[in-house]
């Protein structure tokens, strides 16, 4: 029987709170949460096994090197290699994805040759293809998906044609959570002579991978995304591929012999390893490997399959919620909109309960933009969330969409400007939130919650912009939801009145707050100002996840450098 109370027990961090509440952590397909023993493991290199690898003649050169090998042993077996010497270490599945393109996507590909990834590739696996394509002339294939959220492979039998020469394609993907038929694509491949590459990364915690069955010829994957550490992944390449391969780096360690007049390569795996490796991230990621190789894994995998049937039908009761793809996701990654909600604003009102989603593109952007959409809401689970956590989500998801519904019943407050008028005689007349109004709410709210509601109450004080008015020259890049600022100048005071406007609420409610300083100030006094303090005051700073954050910095820059145009 897997234990969720046990197993929970291993990861110190979910006895922490967010916000005041007890963590729920749900981006775990962003990354994982580590156990004791994979912490403890990268201390212990450091306290007793602190040497560089391969290179000196001493005994604990030789013990980091034999802990380090063993390591790329039992990562060989874990995924069923033939041998250890398939298995190279890089930083992650972006790195690992990089190497193959430019190592045996430059040397083998021409002009007007196919590279076939899928609709629903991680950026990672399509940046580097669309590069390596410009570089040869080569072209990209996109596979369409059926509604399930699979690669359709009655489309991939038409489209991977004897023109393919590489595959690249997800095992899972990281929007949708649905496994891919990998083994069919990858026989697909083959029979038209092209070779697959499959990023793994979404798959490598979740289910048995095991690389002879699928007959795969390169697999990817972050340690981070399996209970690992950062910064360290692996690339499992077929021998006789890897073996024909030139380097992706050069440097110490991967070279048998140098001199001015020919250097010679090392032999597999090392030849792809330049450097001095993650040791310690290499080590550690021994102890996650271990962790989800016990016996009892299938039980753990069942349960996670459990918990996402459990998590499926109570958001497919919620209907207000459409999931991105059809069905139950197959691990547990789910992605989906809110009708009148913006993504943005449902991560930031549960980061507020305590509950870690993601929200944005989740690096998936041409997956978005088939789905028409400029974000979505993600939940991934993995075995140590549990079912109260669920119920406690599911509980704060619908206390949102019920207050959300209630407030956008009240009147908005109307626009300060009307259209056509002269922005000197509008700004004299209007109204915006003071910097003293925006100190004595927050002066109030202590927690992130209340501050939280102050935001949402604050949004509601910024006049919108009509649809027309949103020109594309006035959106903020940098933010992750669409953001738009406009400037007027009043003449006789030489003040600058600013409109702004996003289809995040969240965002509505800081540019209230920004403007709260900058709105009627000469460029000087904007220029002047220190944001970050006033944020630092407000108890803003910390709470601002990345993409919120960005979105701030974006929107202030862009009102700076605006002052600083006038001041010119
Ligand atoms: N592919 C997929 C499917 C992913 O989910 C991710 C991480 N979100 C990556 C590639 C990139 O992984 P990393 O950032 O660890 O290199």
């Amino acid at each position: 029987m897997f234990s969720v109370a046990k197993f929970r027990d291993l990861f110190p961090i979910l006895q922490t709170y967010s916000n005041n509440y007890p963590l729920v952590y749900f981006d775990n397909a962003a990354t994982t949460q580590k156990p004791l023993s994979v912490v403890q493991a990268s201390v212990d290199f450091y306290q007793q096994s602190n040497a560089n690898v391969h290179r000196s003649s001493h005994y604990l050169s030789s013990k980091a090197t034999r802990l380090f090998e063993q390591v790329r042993t039992q990562i060989a077996q874990f995924i069923n290699a033939k041998e250890e010497t398939e298995i190279i270490w890089t930083k992650g599945t972006t790195e690992a994805i990089n190497l193959i393109a430019h190592s045996y996507g430059l040397s083998h590909l021409r002009a007007n040759d196919e590279i076939v990834v899928s609709q629903a590739e991680h950026h990672a696996n399509i940046v580097p293809w669309q590069h390596i394509a410009t570089m040869t002339g080569a072209k990209l294939v996109v596979l369409p998906l059926q509604s399930d959220g699979r690669i359709s492979l009655e489309n991939a039998k038409i489209l991977i044609s004897s023109k393919c020469k590489i595959i690249a394609i997800n095992h899972v993907s990281n929007v949708l959570g649905k496994i891919n038929p990998v083994k069919e694509l990858v026989a697909l491949a083959h029979k038209q002579g092209a070779i697959s590459v499959i990023d793994g990364a979404q798959a490598i915690a979740h289910l048995p991978v095991d690389v002879q069955d699928l007959n795969c010829d390169f697999y990817v994957f972050s340690g981070h995304k399996m209970y690992g550490p950062t910064g360290i992944g692996a690339l499992y390449g077929k021998k006789s591929l890897l073996h024909i391969m030139p380097p992706y780096q050069f440097g110490g360690e991967m070279i048998k012999h140098v001199s001015f007049e020919a250097t010679t390569y090392n032999t597999l795996p090392h030849k792809f390893e330049a450097g001095t490796p993650d040791i310690e991230g290499v080590i550690a990621l021994g102890e996650s490997c271990t962790l989800i190789s016990q016996p009892s894994r299938n039980l753990m995998f069942a349960y996670e399959h459990d918990l996402a049937q459990y998590m499926y039908q109570k958001l497919a009761e919620l209907e207000p919620v459409t999931l991105l793809a059809q069905g139950c996701p197959d691990v547990p990654i789910f992605s989906f909109t809110v009708n009148n909600i913006h993504h943005q604003d449902l991560a930031a009102y549960l980061d507020s309960k305590g509950i870690a989603v993601r929200s944005g593109h989740h690096c998936t952007m041409p997956l978005m933009s088939y789905f028409n959409l400029d974000g979505a809401v993600r939940v991934s689970l993995t075995a140590y969330n549990t079912y109260a956590e669920v119920d406690y989500f599911i509980q704060q998801l619908k206390l949102y969409c019920a207050q959300e519904h209630r407030l956008e019943s009240k009147p908005i407050v109307p626009k300060p400007f009307e259209a056509n008028s002269s922005p000197q005689e509008d700004t004299q007349q209007a109204e915006f939130v003071r910097q003293s109004e925006v100190l004595e709410k927050f002066a109030k709210a202590r927690t992130w919650d209340a501050k939280h509601r102050e935001i949402m109450l604050l949004a509601k004080q910024l006049p919108r912009l009509d649809k027309g008015e949103r020109q594309p020259t006035d959106l903020i890049s940098g933010c992750e939801s669409k953001a738009w600022l406009k400037t007027k100048i009043c003449p006789n005071i030489n003040t600058l009145w600013f409109e702004c406007d996003s289809d995040a609420k969240v965002i509505r409610g800081l540019m209230v707050i920004i403007l709260s300083v900058y709105q009627q100030k000469t460029p000087k006094q904007i220029i002047e100002f220190d944001i970050s303090e006033y944020f630092e005051h407000l108890g803003l700073m910390q709470h601002l996840s990345p993409s919120r954050g960005n979105g701030v910095k974006a929107i202030v820059e862009r009102i700076q450098q605006l002052a600083y145009n006038r001041l010119k």
